[in-house]
């Protein structure tokens, strides 16, 4: 989940409870794989919360028939959706899935997240990062095909942001791995292993004038 100053959204939600979920104002889906789409679930969040959802293709057709028509909206890559003046934008996936995207949120107060899914690295991701200038980047180390330690450092070191987040993993040992790559190779980032149930603040790094 990830808070905005006006703004709260859920990526891929899975295995929670839909009355967890207060003052939703999206769902974003990256693809079908059934870890990531629960129909089901989506539908009661969508009951409970009245929240958008925002969803790749192939997702989309399997929720038509149970979320509003006004509340769905499809998402490929190089779209952009506004949520007040919170941006979300799809990009591209290197993932074996019918329609995947990743996601760039860029908050109100101008802090950029990188959601890349499942997706293994891609070339694409040196040019998303100059032009981005990403604060936070989500690499996937585990559970999606091909996907490793290695391969979520691979999408920090490509991307560069201030801040990288091993996730998608059941294995703690994945994680401290990428830290200690990251830690190693790309020491300019700083490595986030996130907690179940844990809220972490995320600003802008201040840059300081050099005065002379
Ligand atoms: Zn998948």
């Amino acid at each position: 989940m990830l808070k905005t100053p006006t703004k709260t959204l859920a990526i891929d939600p899975v295995d929670v409870k839909a009355k967890s979920f207060q003052n939703l104002d999206a769902v974003l889906i990256t693809h079908e794989h059934y870890d990531h789409l629960d129909p089901r679930l989506i539908t009661e969040i969508q009951k409970e919360t009245n929240c958008a959802v925002i969803a790749d293709s192939t997702s989309i057709k399997r929720l038509q028939t149970v979320i509003p028509n006004g509340k769905l909206q499809e998402i490929k890559p190089g779209d952009e959706i506004k949520l007040g003046d919170v941006s979300i934008k799809g990009e591209k996936c290197n993932h074996a899935a019918l329609a995947p995207v990743t996601y760039i949120i860029t908050s109100e107060d101008g802090v950029k997240i990188f959601h890349s899914a499942d997706s293994l690295p891609f070339p694409e991701l040196v040019a998303i990062g100059l032009r981005e200038k990403f604060d936070v980047v989500f690499c996937a180390v585990g559970i999606a095909a091909g996907s490793s330690p290695e391969s979520g450092f691979e999408i920090a070191w490509l991307t560069k942001p201030q801040l990288a987040v091993p996730y998608h993993t059941a294995l703690a040992a994945s994680q401290s791995e990428f830290a200690q790559i990251l830690k190693k190779e790309l020491p300019r980032t700083a490595c986030l292993i996130p907690k179940q149930n844990r809220i972490y603040q995320v600003s802008k790094k201040e840059v300081k004038k050099d005065e002379d």
